[in-house]
């Protein structure tokens, strides 16, 4: 199953793209995973994403095209993959429809009360990239990652400068896709608000999907 994830930042896309792969059992692709672990590497590609990202702002579509397209062309993600965090302009959509063939587009709906409640409280494993929150979703140990034992942080791009940049980037250059998607007949709406585990059965639900 070839799936994207869209939605507002601070809706849960990365938390519920974890526990999906378990459940349709396909990679969990995330171009914002593989611009931070660039720039943990200190790659050419870190070195020339940091800036962007810590502002908010969106890395070019001719970078994240070629980076998605080389992902998508390997192995494990023949029988499918859940895209997150990309598309998120037009133009990569279009870019992406010449390469692969998605089945669904998942839109994680969020008010934008709830998205600054979830971002304000955000902390990311350095390691592994897992979410937590201070209020919903805490990890068993302070600043531990439940999953790795990685040590947890706020995301530059998760501090409140940044995460007004980051919906003003989403409203212009990604809710657009929405439409494109419900014209083509992809689209699936999910309501990110209520918890993890409800998300998880109304994205099933939605798809389908048993188990
Ligand atoms: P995310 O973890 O999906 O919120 O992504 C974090 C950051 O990575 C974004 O704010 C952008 O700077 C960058 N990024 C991730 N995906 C894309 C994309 N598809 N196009 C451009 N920039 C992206």
């Amino acid at each position: 199953m070839k799936l994207i994830f869209l939605g507002p930042p601070g809706a849960g896309k990365g938390t519920l793209a974890v526990r999906a792969v378990n459940v349709i059992g396909v990679p969990h692709i995330s171009t914002g995973n593989i611009f931070r672990a660039a720039i943990a590497e200190q790659s050419e590609l870190g070195r020339s994403v940091k800036a962007i990202l810590d502002a908010g702002k969106l890395v070019d579509d001719e970078t994240t095209i070629a980076l998605v397209r080389e992902r998508l062309a390997r192995d494990d993600a023949q029988k499918g993959y859940i895209l997150d965090g990309f598309p998120r302009t037009i133009p990569q959509a279009e870019a992406l429809a010449g390469f692969s063939a998605v089945d669904k587009v998942i839109n994680f709906d969020l008010s934008d009360t709830l998205v600054l409640e979830r971002l304000g409280g955000r902390r990311t494993c350095r390691k592994c990239g897992a979410n937590f929150h201070i209020l919903f979703g805490k990890p068993k140990q302070n600043g531990i990652c439940d999953s790795c034992g990685g040590e947890l942080y706020i995301r530059d791009d998760d501090r409140e400068e940044a995460i007004a940049k980051r919906l003003e980037v989403y409203r212009e250059q990604t809710a657009p896709l929405i439409d494109y998607y419900r014209k083509k007949g992809l689209l699936v709406n999910v309501d990110a608000g209520p918890s993890p585990d409800a998300v998880l059965e109304n994205f099933k639900t939605s798809l389908d999907i048993a188990g």
